[in-house]
């Protein structure tokens, strides 16, 4: 994976100050170090019982496709409020300076599956412990596996927002 850290950008100040934003699109463009990243996932999961791949909006749904096709799974996406069409299950979490929502299709999951969830970087850990709660209120028979992210800011202990689940993470910082 050191070959792939290599190539995540590092734009300071991005999208306000203060923030080193991790670029992940030149992984993304690069074919050798987007195979190499996905097939890492797929290999750690290849020999699991795994129903569904969930991706969080929206670098998530990039991981969660190419991850899900690797599988045979199919997909889920987790989006922020007013996208998804039919009806939705909501969760409301803080940020810095306000509230933000997360959504999910109220038939998004069949009873007794098995799902694994991912985004790009686990940051503060707040949208990804929002989506946590937002399935496991709503969708009681449904085992989450494992949340999983390319990249971990580790100074921000975002992981410690997720009691019991386990947290994969392929890059730390
Ligand atoms: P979190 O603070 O863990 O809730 O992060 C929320 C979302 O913001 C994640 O889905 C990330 O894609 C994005 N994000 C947060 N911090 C960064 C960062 N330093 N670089 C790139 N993306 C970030």
């Amino acid at each position: 994976m050191e070959s792939v850290k290599q190539i995540i950008r590092d734009v300071p100040d991005f999208p306000k100050e203060g923030i080193i934003f991790k670029d992940i699109t030149p992984l993304l463009s690069d074919s050798v170090a987007f195979q190499k990243t996905i097939n890492s996932l797929r290999d750690r999961y290849a020999d699991k019982t795994v129903d569904a791949v969930v991706g969080v909006e929206a670098r998530g749904f990039i991981f969660a496709s190419a991850l899900a096709y690797a599988l045979g799974t199919g997909v889920v996406m987790i989006r922020k409020p007013g996208k998804l069409p039919y009806k939705t299950f909501q969760e409301t979490y803080s940020l810095e300076y306000g509230t933000d929502t997360v959504e999910v299709h109220q038939d998004a999951f069949r009873s007794g599956q098995n799902i694994i969830l991912i985004d790009d970087v686990l940051a503060t850990g707040g949208t990804m412990a929002a989506t946590l709660d937002l399935i496991q209120k709503n969708f009681e028979n449904v085992k989450i596996m494992e949340a999983t992210f390319l990249i971990e800011l580790d100074f921000l202990k975002g992981r410690e927002k997720f009691n019991g689940i386990p947290i994969h993470s392929m890059i730390h910082y």
